[in-house]
């Protein structure tokens, strides 16, 4: 490989002169050093000037004091105004070439002239020019641009330092038609044509050009237009790094030329890197260079071109890649041209490294399964659901396919519930965990059961923070025991204690509830820590007594049932949960001894209320006025028809005779 440099290249006098002044600026040690924006465009030098100590700005309003460096592109005459009223340090670097076009622009416009400048407005240099004219001149960069110009009375035409020559007199030429007054003045700098004319002069007679220089510095990157003009392999780089030597091994003779604002350190770095690889060397660079493949792996590459039944791609190895049309898409209908297009950027994954013909087989079929291996194992480690759909009953469990990829849900994974048949599941589609994986062995193991408790957690979560002592909520009896029945009140099972069932005695929970039936219940009390929630069923219903005293006042003739009898009388009770007592004494207007001589227990009364303590909630009752002939006439005449006598016959004797017996034929 034959190296050669352009006669003239790298920095220019201006750009010189500039850096030299702000290292030497940054070596003072009493005052801070700022530039006035990139000191020049070459992020190199850049850094090493912030390594420095010397600080790039935009605007000056934050300063106080310091040394301002200006850079060889110049400044507007505000900004330098500007500096100067705020007592700053002006290290002016401005070009003297660039400084020759200010006093141009500033001279012609004092004269009454319009300005033009042929350049880029947003350049700095041009920025700053204009600022010598008031910021109202014309600025032009193509013959578009140049044809839509007013016509003038009289104007002064310059140009940016580093236009090329050819392109300054194209559009001058245009411009010099809108006035019969015109000065057009040639401000090209003489190191931008000639760098310009060494690098044209060598790209004619090289294979490569590689033009070194910031990727946004104006000069350069007229270096590289000019310079692709006569070659047709060019190379912008900032720094060797940048240099594919793969790219650049297969020619023989190279030229390098280098931007005005490119440091001699950097061109030299660049051709010692070239020119020091003897041939091994550069081989060894090169096969470095190369990727790597593996079987299996997925890599980046480009179409070269699509046939109908394959496509070719450059995976950046030495060999290219072949995708045949069945390794291209799961629809075998599917025609390559309809899927890629020359220059398509695509993952593909190596199957085999080649194929007899020295081609890499390549799939893009595979690449998504592949990838999807890597989300799945992704989603393993987070612990994250993925959606599956069940296949097949097996031994032992399910098949369920994920994401594309087999895998295997036990049995004892399918629910939370005990499962009797799996065939339920077949084609089912649910949301399931991964709770083992391995992707060297391709196992994917699978449970549904955990997104169920992980459910059933969320929802006692939930359910316990909407529970309050005093609410009254839905539930489903689960299962009765002697002591009590629990309800489910949604995923948390609580507890009504049997004296909490009714508010007649229970004695057993059966007699009130059957497993599944459906309960508005009370909650009684709360305990999270210990997950114990007391229930209440009779709480919502209104207490008997309440019912008993709303409806029945002293003096209500009523049925009831005696209950339980003691010594001093019996109870009967009225309602349910409501029992009143009838005293031995209001049994019968005869003496009773004991009421047990008179009643058994489940005798049907009927019994006339005779007080009522609500305070104490007792019911005084009597059945011996209900016989009385003066208090009750019907009674009286019923019984009339049936005795003579005017009392109760009562024979306490006959023992098969009581008088609740008696009573109930009433
Ligand atoms: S390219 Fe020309 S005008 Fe620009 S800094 Fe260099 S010498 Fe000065």
């Amino acid at each position: 490989m034959n190296l050669i440099v352009a006669k003239n290249a790298g920095f220019c006098f201006g750009v010189k002169r500039a850096v030299n002044m702000a290292f030497e600026q940054s070596d003072s040690p009493n005052e801070k050093a700022y530039t006035y924006g990139e000191l020049v465009h070459n992020p190199q030098v850049v850094k090493e000037l912030e390594q420095k100590g010397v600080t790039m700005i935009s605007n000056i309003d934050d300063l106080d004091g310091g040394s301002v460096i200006v850079r060889s592109h110049g400044v507007p005459k505000k900004l330098i105004d500007q500096m100067e009223e705020k007592k700053l340090n002006i290290i002016n670097c401005t070009c003297p070439y660039v400084l020759s076009v200010q006093k141009i622009v500033e001279e012609w416009y004092n004269k009454g002239y319009d300005i033009i400048i042929i350049g880029d407005k947003n350049h700095p240099e041009i920025i700053g020019i204009n600022g010598y004219c008031n910021d109202e001149a014309y600025i032009v960069n193509s013959e578009v641009e140049a044809s839509l110009l007013p016509q003038f009375e009289k104007a002064c035409v310059v140009s940016q330092t580093t236009n090329t020559l050819e392109k300054f007199e194209r559009i001058s030429k245009l411009i010099e038609e809108k006035s019969d007054n015109i000065s057009i003045n040639n401000t090209i700098c003489n190191a931008t044509r000639i760098r310009q004319e060494s690098a044209a002069e060598l790209a004619r007679c090289v294979d490569a050009m590689v033009v070194i220089g910031g990727k946004n510095s104006s000069n350069t990157r007229k270096l590289v237009e000019i310079s692709e003009k006569y070659c047709k392999n060019v190379f912008h780089i900032e720094t060797i790094k940048d240099l594919s030597l793969q790219d650049v091994q297969k020619f023989n003779t190279i030229g390098i030329t280098a931007g005005a604002s490119t440091p001699d350190w950097i061109i030299k770095e660049a051709v010692n890197v070239m020119d020091n690889l003897n041939n091994d060397e550069m081989m060894e660079a090169i096969e470095s260079s190369f990727t790597r493949i593996h079987r299996g792996e997925i890599v980046k590459g480009t179409v070269l071109y699509v046939t109908d039944n394959e496509v070719m791609v450059n995976i950046n190895y030495k060999a290219d890649g072949i995708i045949h049309r069945d390794e291209l898409s799961e629809d075998p209908d599917l025609n390559p041209k309809d899927l890629f297009n020359i220059g398509d950027e695509i993952d593909v994954c190596v199957i085999r490294i080649d194929d007899g013909e020295g081609n890499v087989v390549l799939s893009t079929k595979r690449v998504e399964a592949l990838k999807n291996w890597d989300i799945l194992e992704e989603l393993y480690d987070k612990k994250e659901e993925v959606e599956c759909k069940v296949l097949n009953v097996v031994k032992g469990g399910l098949t369920a396919i994920v994401m594309g990829i087999n895998g295997f849900m036990p049995a004892s994974h399918v629910s939370v519930k005990y499962v009797t048949d799996l065939n339920e599941y077949k084609g089912q589609v649910f949301n399931v965990k991964i709770i083992d994986f391995d992707k060297e062995k391709r196992r994917v193991i699978l449970s549904r059961k955990e997104v169920e408790r992980e459910e059933i957690e969320r929802k006692v979560e939930q359910l316990w923070d909407t529970l309050e002592v005093g609410s009254v909520v839905e539930g489903t009896v689960q299962r009765l025991t002697d002591f009590g029945a629990f309800v489910d009140l949604g995923g948390v099972d609580g507890l009504i204690h049997i004296s909490d069932l009714s508010w007649n005695r229970v004695k057993h929970p059966s007699e009130v509830l059957e497993s599944g039936d459906k309960v508005e219940v009370q909650v009684l009390s709360l305990d999270r820590e210990k997950n114990r929630i007391s229930l209440g069923l009779k709480q919502t219903l209104e207490e008997p007594w309440n019912v008993f005293i709303k409806n029945v006042n002293i003096g209500d003739v009523v049925e009831g049932e005696v209950v339980n009898i003691l010594d001093f009388g019996a109870f009967v009770r009225l309602k349910e949960g409501v029992d009143g007592l009838l005293h031995v004494s209001q049994i019968s207007k005869e003496h009773v001894n004991k009421p047990s001589d008179v009643l058994n227990l489940g005798d049907k009364l009927t019994v006339k209320v005779i007080d009522i303590n609500e305070e104490q909630r007792r019911i005084s009752l009597s059945s011996k006025d209900l016989y009385s002939k003066d208090q009750n006439s019907e009674t009286e005449e019923s019984n009339d028809d049936e005795s003579n006598d005017d009392t109760f016959e009562i024979n306490n004797e006959d023992l098969n005779t009581t008088i609740g017996d008696v009573l109930k034929e009433k």
